[in-house]
C-alpha cells in the first residue's frame, strides 16, 4: 500500500477541538485526521467526557462534526452509560497498585495522609482533603514508576532521560526520541502487574523505537505478563480516569 500514502503537507492542522450541543448537553468534540482512516469512526474519549471522531486525512473537519450529529442518539447513550465520577472525599474507595483503599478522614491525628490498615488516612482541614489525596497519589506514582525505571534501565543497559508524570488522557506512557519518558500518574491505580508493563513498554522504547517484534521480544524480558496487562488497560483503563 505504500503507492497510495501521500506525504503531508507541513504545519497540516491534525485535529481540532469543538463543543458539540446535543440534546440540550455540552459535549467536548475532538475531529481527529489520520491518514490511515478509511472511513469516519466516532467514539468515545478515553475518559468516556467527551466523543472523538477520527477521519480520513481528506476528509474536511465540519464533516467529523456532521458524523458525531448524527450519532447523537448514541454517543448520548454511551455518555450516560459511563460510571460516574468518583471525587476524593471520606468513605470513597479507591484503588492504590490494584488493592482498594477507603479514604478516612481524621480531623485529628498524624498529619498529612498516610496508609493504615489498607485505608488512606487524610488528616488536617476537611476542604483540603481532596487536594491532598491527589497530591499523595501523584507522589506514590512518581516513586513506584521511578524505581522500576531504574531497575528495568539498569537492566537493558540503557539511561533514561527525564522522567514526567501528569494526568494524560489519551495515552499511558510515551518515550520521546531523546529518551525522556513520561507517564500517567493514575497508572498508580491500576494492578502492579499493569503498571509494570506500562513502565517496561516505554523503557523498551529506549533501544527499540517501534512496535515491531524486536520491540515486543525487548518488552517480554523486562515484565512478567505483557498480554494480560494490556487486555486489562483496555477492558478498565478508563475506569481510572473517574477516580478525581
Ligand atoms: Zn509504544
Amino acid at each position: 500500500m505504500k503507492l497510495l500514502q501521500r506525504r503531508r503537507a507541513p504545519g497540516t492542522v491534525r485535529e481540532k477541538h469543538f463543543s458539540l450541543s446535543l440534546r440540550g448537553r455540552s459535549v467536548p468534540l475532538v475531529v481527529r485526521k489520520n491518514p490511515r482512516a478509511k472511513r469516519i469512526i466516532v467514539r468515545l474519549s478515553g475518559d468516556g467526557d467527551g466523543v472523538v471522531v477520527t477521519v480520513p486525512a481528506r476528509t474536511a473537519f465540519d464533516e467529523g462534526v456532521r458524523a458525531a450529529k448524527r450519532n447523537a442518539d448514541w454517543i448520548i447513550q454511551r455518555l450516560d452509560a459511563v460510571p460516574p465520577r468518583l471525587p476524593f472525599a471520606d468513605g470513597v474507595a479507591i484503588p492504590i497498585l490494584g488493592r482498594d483503599h477507603t479514604i478516612r478522614y481524621r480531623a485529628k491525628g498524624r498529619s498529612g495522609v498516610h496508609l493504615e490498615d489498607g485505608e488512606l488516612v487524610v488528616t488536617g482541614p476537611d476542604a483540603l482533603l481532596a487536594g491532598r489525596v491527589d497530591r499523595w497519589l501523584k507522589k506514590r506514582a512518581r516513586t513506584e514508576i521511578t524505581v522500576r525505571v531504574a531497575a528495568k534501565t539498569a537492566r537493558l543497559g540503557r539511561p533514561a532521560g527525564r522522567i514526567t508524570v501528569r494526568d494524560t488522557r489519551s495515552r499511558w506512557g510515551s518515550c520521546s526520541s531523546r529518551g525522556n519518558l513520561s507517564f500517567c500518574w493514575r497508572l498508580v491505580m491500576a494492578p502492579e502487574a499493569v503498571l509494570d508493563y506500562v513502565v517496561a513498554h516505554e523503557v523498551g522504547h529506549l533501544a527499540v523505537p517501534n512496535h515491531g517484534p524486536q520491540f515486543w521480544r525487548t518488552v517480554a524480558t523486562l515484565t512478567d505478563d505483557v498480554e494480560s496487562a494490556r487486555l486489562w488497560l483496555r477492558r478498565y483503563g478508563r475506569a481510572l480516569h473517574r477516580y478525581g
